[in-house]
């Protein structure tokens, strides 16, 4: 291979990817991978979905960029009313970004300006959890709960308070029992409390832990529980769907499996499909008028909105609803859970299958009753990870605690899998397994 000029994680080089059709990817010398991670959880719709693709080449035809503060396009306000049709009740308007992290940004903006416009100005604190992904930008990362990906930029970053992600399993505590979501979340009162409740602005959590947690499903009256007590201290919930969204758990927001009634709401990933960079927030009505009566919204993005993400992004949204792809990542995500416990039954090595839908992970651990983690020198997910690649099977992972320790992959392939090719994910994990 010639010398790259390309620079992202590491000098490692990558496979040089061809073709992507479906679920298969193939690379430049025909080797065939079934993406069982949707690249990061965010090809929902399976790859080079031809109606996609050609409302992209309709709107190709027509015009691809149009400035936002200069014009609005068909395309955005038709994904705009589609969106905001598809989020809870009071939650009408929509603000287009290109990414996660971006929206993460927005989403913390939008609640800082609406403070300001309320006469709430002290208000400045966003409480997360640990762990927990929410970008990589500056501002994402002051709300990450993930040490090696926080800790060599503390000095450039406000470091905002934490509370912990309800991990059950490893606190032994009961998931099924409502009593358990209570206990964590009287942890994120007391952290508001201590912190000064007109000092806390908003609270941000994934409904279903993406790949920090490894598919962390929070335990009984946990959602409802985080929702009352931002309620009762005026704190505003921002539900993070950049992951869980666009019909992954088995809902088109994984915040419906609890009646969620967020204040804003985080669009990305699955929302494009992977098609276009595209992101966006979805904000309760109220809270944006009071925002644009304040004088309006400082913040935005030159490439936000473009016509074409956006059409493209409708077109992902018709392809979920005409396919019924939200009710198949619930039937698929059961019959590929069965399988994974089955998987579980055969390697030691697994110490928890977990998830909602196909969001879902399997942790390793060295002593699965214990729940002790194995050494964190042997890198067993990334050497999991290496390889099923090398078999042709193409799964994510992350260390499952606070990234110091622990190993899970996540196995989360497009929306439209079929079981046979649950069948192919399952003996490929097996091999590698073994
Ligand atoms: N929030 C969550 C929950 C995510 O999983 C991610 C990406 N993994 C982001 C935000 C950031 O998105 P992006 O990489 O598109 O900036």
């Amino acid at each position: 291979m010639t010398r790259s000029h390309l620079f992202y994680q590491s000098r490692q080089r990558r496979p040089v990817l061809d073709q992507a059709r479906g679920v298969y990817m193939w690379d430049v010398d025909g080797k065939r991978y079934l993406d069982g991670s949707s690249g990061a959880m965010v090809c929902n719709i399976g790859h080079s979905n031809e109606r996609v693709l050609e409302a992209m080449r309709r709107q190709m035809e027509k015009s691809t960029f149009g400035y936002r503060l200069q014009f609005e396009t068909e395309a955005s306000e038709r994904l705009a009313a589609r969106t905001a049709a598809l989020c809870p009740d009071g939650i009408n308007r929509v603000f287009f970004v290109s990414g996660g992290s971006e929206a993460v940004e927005s989403a913390m903006k939008l609640a800082r300006q609406h403070a300001l416009a309320i006469g709430q100005g002290t208000r400045w604190k966003v409480i997360s959890r640990t762990p927990s992904y929410h970008g990589c930008t500056l501002g994402a990362l002051a709300i990450t709960g993930y040490a090696p990906l926080t800790d060599p930029f503390a000095p450039m970053m406000r470091e905002m308070p934490k509370v912990p992600a309800p991990r059950a399993y490893l606190d032994g505590l009961d998931p099924d029992d409502p009593a358990t979501g209570a206990h964590y979340a009287a942890q994120l009162e007391a952290c508001i409390l201590a912190e000064g409740p007109d000092s806390v602005l908003a609270f941000i959590v994934e409904p279903v832990g993406g790949a920090s947690t490894g598919a962390l499903v929070p335990p009984a009256g946990y959602m409802e529980g985080v929702q009352a007590v931002c309620r009762r201290h005026g704190v505003l919930l921002i539900l993070d769907e950049v992951m869980t969204g666009a019909g992954r758990t088995g809902r088109f927001l994984a915040g419906e499996h609890w009646d969620m009634d967020p204040d804003i709401i985080v669009l990305s990933k699955g929302f494009a499909a992977g098609y276009v960079p595209l992101g966006a927030i979805a904000a309760r009505d109220g809270l944006v008028e009071a925002v644009l009566d304040g004088g309006g919204f400082l913040h935005g993005f030159t490439y936000a909105g473009n016509p074409l993400a956006c059409a493209a992004g409708a077109a992902v949204i018709d392809e979920i609803e005409a396919q019924g792809l939200v009710a198949n990542a619930a039937r698929m995500g059961g019959a590929l859970r069965a399988r994974l416990d089955g998987l579980m039954d055969r390697h030691a090595i697994i110490g928890d299958v977990r998830g909602r839908g196909l969001l879902l992970a399997m942790e390793f651990m060295a002593d699965r009753d214990r729940k002790t983690p194995l050494p964190a020198h042997l890198n067993v997910h990334q050497r999991i990870v290496d390889i099923a690649f090398d078999m042709g099977l193409i799964v994510y992972s992350r260390r499952t605690r606070d990234g110091l320790e622990g190993d899970h992959i996540m196995v989360c392939p497009p929306l439209i899998v079929t079981e046979t090719h649950l069948d192919e994910i399952t003996q490929t994990l097996d091999a590698a397994l073994a």
